[in-house]
């Protein structure tokens, strides 16, 4: 290993050189407290960023292990220390001259504390991986600014956000602590047959429908009676709230009470929250699935018969594909789907449901031949999805009152404060809703009970069409989309992926996935669980370079679900 006196040389030497001899610098630097790894350097200043880490040792960090002594606590830090590290980034970083020159930052996490490849804490050590424009005057080398930045101001970053007499000591703790009740109360909810909890003053709703923060002056969240639990958590002690029991929950109440705000809480609910979010104590099972309408998505061969049947034309729907689907198909898909993950918890909302799949009124079975009607709707089969299949459902539905029958509670929300009305609703049935039982045997309920495997061809990340064939193509710029070959894969409306880097991280696992070649031994939601197992036993970083950011089975399988050009044998 070099020193840094070695790239402060070097720096020297090509300064005002052209742009490609940075590549000179690559390489590894004592820097005495910590090592600096230049491990991929841009091509011009207009290029993404070179990527540099910091491998600093929690001897030299004075980290105490208190704060990663378990991997709840260790995200938890880890998030902070990210954010310690953005913050100290943008006071240092100075534009300074053309491109990205002088931009210095990393992945900064949101609301949700994921775990990131950006900051891991390791048993010894810390790695913190980010960006650097290296400085240039047009295409030319400046020499004598990067060596500001890298020798002089990236210690001085490294000292503020990592060493640990520098940071915040209450600060970074409440992140671990929050992390660990976080964990804790949701691996309770089995125990308890809970799907959900909703901590007593919570805030749910946030600031704005772009702005994740807390809304300011919410009315604080307050469980009714009938549905309260207490729960003692390590750090924040006894903490009483709402919990949803397994079985089929029907949230119910006028227009503008609340009731999506609930629901996105709960789907929200299978991710940590920061301290002071409002939903740190705001949880779900881990497997618990949002499913909604996406008509114009594609369906590779999906067995849909639980909720729709003989279709016009002909049309086999235990083997379903479209390039366009419906309203009622795509998100009886999405059901199937979420199932064959192993998902046992489903969150649907009115708002964004397909009504023909989630109900069919008395007056409508009359006007329409039931051999006119393929679908079956989700209240018919939402008793045996749960009785036969031990799937729960929460549903959100103030339009009508079919659910009433299927229902084992019913919560109306009164200016955002829920009530238990199961009662008063149960009532009001008169066993018009017919269930229907679903065969079990029929419906995957894991990823090994599976009918599904991936034609591993059509699982193509390689581009034919540009650049040299058989390179690799896999990008992402938002939380929106990943470019995979020459396909393009629409994330927009999968409702748990929360962050830019979960999308990358997907990118690369089934990039991984594919170059590993599991599609070929394994079911497609087995060979997706095997790649996510890579990333859960040696970190995330493993599934590939850049940003990464913590990602479930679920999202992962919906994402390869909407690749075009999916086939399945
Ligand atoms: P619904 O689904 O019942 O029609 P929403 O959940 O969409 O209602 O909420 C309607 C509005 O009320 C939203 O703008 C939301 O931000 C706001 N809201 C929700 N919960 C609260 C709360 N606890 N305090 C203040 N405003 C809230
Ligand atoms: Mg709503």
């Amino acid at each position: 290993m070099q020193h840094k006196t070695d790239l402060s040389r070097t720096l020297e030497r090509i300064d005002g050189r052209p742009y490609p001899a940075y590549k000179d610098i690559r390489g590894r630097y004592d820097f005495e407290f910590f090592d600096l790894s230049i491990d991929k350097v841009q091509g011009d200043p207009f290029a993404s960023p070179s990527r540099l880490s910091i491998i600093i040792s929690h001897q030299e960090s004075e980290l105490p292990t208190d704060l990663f002594s378990n991997p709840s606590r260790r995200t938890g830090t880890e998030n902070y220390l990210a954010l310690a590290f953005s913050r100290a980034c943008r006071q240092a970083s100075s534009h300074s001259g053309s491109g990205k020159s002088g931009l210095i930052s990393i992945d900064t996490p949101g609301q949700e504390m994921l775990a990131r490849s950006c900051v891991e804490i390791g048993p010894s050590e810390t790695v913190v991986r980010f960006s650097v424009g290296l400085p240039a005057n047009g295409r030319r080398i400046r020499g004598r600014s990067a060596k500001e930045l890298l020798i002089k101001q990236l210690p001085d970053i490294v000292e503020d956000a990592l060493c640990y007499d520098h940071l915040d000591a209450q600060a970074v703790a409440a992140f671990a602590d929050t992390a660990e009740d976080a964990d804790t109360l949701r691996s309770l909810l089995a125990e308890r047959k809970l799907v959900a909890f909703v901590a007593d003053g919570a805030i749910l709703p946030r600031a704005s429908g772009i702005d994740e923060r807390p809304m300011p002056n919410a009315v604080p969240f307050q469980s009714p009676e009938s549905f309260r639990q207490t729960f003692e958590l390590p750090h924040a002690g006894n903490v009483s709230g709402m919990a949803i029991p397994e079985g089929v929950t029907l949230i119910v109440g006028g227009g503008y009470h609340g009731k999506s705000t609930l629901l996105s809480a709960l789907e929200r609910g299978v991710y940590n929250h920061r301290p002071q979010d409002g939903r740190e104590r705001v949880v779900a099972r881990a497997d618990t699935t949002k499913v909604r309408a996406e008509d114009g998505r594609s369906v590779a061969s999906v067995d849909l018969t639980p909720f729709i049947g003989q279709l016009p034309g002909g049309k086999d729907s235990s083997n379903f594909s479209t390039e366009n689907a419906s309203g009622s198909s795509s998100q009886a898909a999405s059901i199937i789907e979420a199932l064959e993950t192993g998902a046992k918890t489903l969150l649907l909302d009115e708002d964004i449901s397909a009504t023909n799949l989630l109900i069919r009124d008395a007056r409508m079975q009359q006007l329409i031949a039931k051999e006119k009607e393929p679908i079956t709707p989700f209240v018919q089969r939402v008793r045996s999805l749960y009785e036969d299949c031990g799937v729960s459902t929460v549903i959100v539905l103030g339009g009508s009152g079919d659910y009433f029958e299927p229902a084992d509670h019913v919560i109306a929300l009164d200016n955002y404060i829920p009530h238990d009305l199961t009662q008063e609703a149960k009532a009001l049935c008169d066993g018009s809703i017919i269930q229907q039982k679903l065969d079990p045997s029929t419906i995957a309920t894991s990823p090994e009970a599976s009918k599904r495997k991936a034609d591993p061809v059509s699982i193509d990340p390689y581009t034919s069409s540009r650049g040299r064939p058989g390179r690799s193509r896999v990008k992402t710029r938002d939380a929106r989309s990943i470019t995979f070959g020459e396909d393009e894969i629409d994330l927009s409306l999968i409702p748990q992926i929360v962050d830019s880097s979960q999308a990358k991280a997907i990118g690369s696992a089934l990039l991984y996935a594919s170059e590993q070649r599991l599609f070929e031994e394994h079911l497609l939601p087995v060979a997706l669980q095997r790649t996510l197992e890579l990333a859960n036993t040696q970190r995330l970083s493993a599934l590939g370079p850049g940003d990464l950011a913590q990602i479930r089975l679920q999202e992962l399988a919906a994402a390869l679900n909407r690749l075009r050009s999916l086939r399945i044998h």
